[in-house]
């Protein structure tokens, strides 16, 4: 994934393993948004606050995914091969878009926790694209959408080498 380079303040600077907190609600906005932008990849971040044990989600927040306009999406950060990637296989969040939620999120004392993808029609594995695209510490979810219907939904964090996007545990309460 690419947010245009922008870095947000990591969740957990210093901590080991966490599991992400989600609660019922939260997962069905994943999904529905997931659902809807089928054949798309969708995207979004989730808010909230680390707490030693685990990064609670307070709020799934929805976003553009650029590539779906693909012509202003390469003004943002040009794709390798537009033959092979689109808005089906890549995601790009609005860099400023980003920026505004991230302000909002502050000014509310909330973290940025992670984000959330979509794979259409592909396991909710990371690719390589997104792992080479992966911040240290944050929580990324990715939902499988089988033919317009969200399936599995996974969690990834990168390893302390920041090499591999390893599995973390998704917790759902409530
Ligand atoms: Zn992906």
């Amino acid at each position: 994934m690419t947010l245009g380079g922008l870095a947000p303040k990591p969740p957990n600077p210093d901590k080991g393993p966490m599991a992400l907190e989600l609660n019922h609600a939260q997962m069905e906005v994943i999904r529905r948004h997931a659902a809807q932008d089928y054949p798309f990849e969708c995207c979004g971040v989730m808010l909230g606050k680390a707490n030693g044990v685990g990064k609670v989600v307070s709020e799934i927040v929805p976003l553009k995914n650029l590539r779906q306009d693909p012509a202003r999406a390469q003004e943002w950060l040009p794709l390798d091969d537009p033959t092979r990637e689109s808005g089906r296989n890549r995601f790009l969040i609005d860099p400023l878009e980003q920026l505004q939620v991230e302000k909002e999120a502050r000014a509310r004392g909330q973290d940025v926790l992670g984000y959330y993808h979509s794979h259409p029609d592909h396991p909710a594995r990371p690719s390589i694209y997104d792992r080479e695209h992966a911040w240290p510490r944050f929580s990324y979810v990715i939902v499988s959408v089988e033919q317009g219907i969200a399936r599995e939904l996974t969690c990834w964090v990168l390893d302390e080498k920041g090499e591999t996007l390893c599995p973390e545990q998704v917790e759902v309460v409530g």
